[in-house]
């Protein structure tokens, strides 16, 4: 049999893949063919259905700002962009903000940050304590000093609910979607020639993407590429049920790192672990001690009322770390010139998908940026020593 011949192959078919897929689709001067490999179209164990939905502007790196500020708008418009055949998209986009509370300590990151955020006309305000109370009178603030609150344009959504009206628009606009297991590449010193499926299948391409979440850098190792640094880290959200409401509740996190937000009727609620005790994971088993010992005595403290929550359930997801400096990886690798990343996102890739599915679409379709300029997120930036550290990781 003729091996199938695509322009652009994408590994990985979840927010980023199915995002760049319909970005370099949708774009007028594309007239080529493009294949998403999926291995497990239900989504259940991707990064993406797992997440907790959050998009911010509060970052302190400016290109992470201006992708949230593209990506926020790209959502609230999404019937502009993703509607099919009349469908309207809802993807349940919750714009109740979010806060980053500091204490003492903490005032001089938040202040740089809101500096930063501000410069780029991002949608945040520092808030003191008395007015977080005002704001917030459901909120012990005794041992905090300010808090950045991110309104409008900040909340939380349904992930897969996006990862679908990505892909069903890419598939209206001719994308093929494999469900299959890409095992190996057939590279040559320059280029990565075929794509290998765990069916049998050999496939012909062009250019090929890696956005394949936390396995990305078994992916690239496929290319011979070793030193991609994402690393599988394993995350727990638990969702738990509160007999009183939280008027005006944002995704809230507190100055310990553990964050919470309303979920319906509900609650959801993570924490991550600390540096030193992170290893790298591939299992989805859950230690109910992160919320018993970790997260329920630091919620009780901050909001008296969740003194008496009730855990009604829960479950494990993968954040592909960059263990270098926790920002995405995007981009042509230097010597294997037609394969390009799109990972390492840390936590913070649901959001960034709208503005890194047009970045790597960028790169496809005219070989540089055009809109916001990502140059700093190569790969090179490695081997050349310019980290570029976020620090506002959840
Ligand atoms: C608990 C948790 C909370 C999070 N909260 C947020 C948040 O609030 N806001 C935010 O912006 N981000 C958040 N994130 C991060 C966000 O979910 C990810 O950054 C984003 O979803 C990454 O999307 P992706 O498409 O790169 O990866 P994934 O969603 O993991 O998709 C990768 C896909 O590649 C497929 N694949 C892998 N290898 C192969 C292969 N060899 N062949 C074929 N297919 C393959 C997988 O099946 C998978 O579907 C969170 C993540 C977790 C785990």
């Amino acid at each position: 049999m003729k091996n199938q011949t695509y322009d652009i192959i994408i590994v990985g078919g979840a927010v980023i893949g199915s995002s760049i897929a319909y970005f370099t689709a949708s774009n007028p001067t594309f007239q080529g063919k493009i294949a998403v490999i999926e291995k497990d179209p239900t989504y259940a164990q991707s990064s993406t259905s797992l997440s907790a939905g959050g998009i911010r502007q509060q970052f302190s790196n400016p290109e992470n700002i201006l992708i949230s500020k593209f990506g926020v708008q790209f959502l609230k418009n999404i019937n502009n962009y993703l509607k099919v055949d009349n469908d309207p998209v809802n993807i349940d986009f919750e714009e109740n903000g979010y806060l980053f509370l500091a204490s003492k300590k903490g005032i001089p990151v938040l202040e740089k940050n809101h500096a930063t955020q501000t410069s780029l006309e991002a949608d945040v305000e520092i808030l003191n304590a008395d007015q977080l109370k005002e704001k917030f009178n459901w909120l012990n603030v005794d041992d905090l000093a300010a808090g950045s609150f991110g309104y409008p344009n900040s909340g939380w959504l349904d992930a897969h609910c996006l990862t679908l009206a990505f892909k069903n628009k890419a598939k209206s606009l001719g994308v093929t979607y494999i469900e299959d297991s890409v095992i190996d590449f057939n590279s040559d010193h320059h280029q990565v020639k075929q794509v290998v499926l765990e069916s049998g299948a050999v496939l012909n391409g062009g250019k090929i993407i890696n956005a394949a979440g936390a396995q990305a850098a078994k992916v690239s190792k496929m290319a011979g590429i070793n030193d991609l640094p994402v690393h599988s880290r394993k995350r727990f959200i638990f969702l738990f049920k509160c007999n009183d409401q939280l008027p005006g509740c944002p995704l809230v996190v507190d100055p310990t790192g553990a964050y919470f937000r309303p979920e319906g009727q509900n609650f959801i609620c993570g924490i991550s672990p600390p540096e030193d005790n992170d290893p790298d994971c591939e299992d989805y088993y859950m230690d109910y001690s992160v919320f018993e010992d970790e997260l329920w005595p630091i919620l009780a403290e901050r909001v008296p009322v969740f003194e008496t929550i009730k855990r009604t359930s829960s479950w494990a997801g993968h954040y592909a770390y960059n263990v270098k400096d926790q920002n995405a990886i995007i981009g042509a690798h230097p010597e294997k010139t037609n394969f390009y990343f799109a990972n390492g996102f840390s936590g913070h890739g649901l959001q960034q998908s709208p503005a890194v599915g047009r970045a790597v679409s960028e790169l496809i379709n005219f070989g540089s940026y055009q809109t916001i300029d990502l140059n700093n997120f190569r790969f090179e930036r490695f081997a050349e020593n310019k980290l570029v550290k976020e620090v506002n990781i959840v």
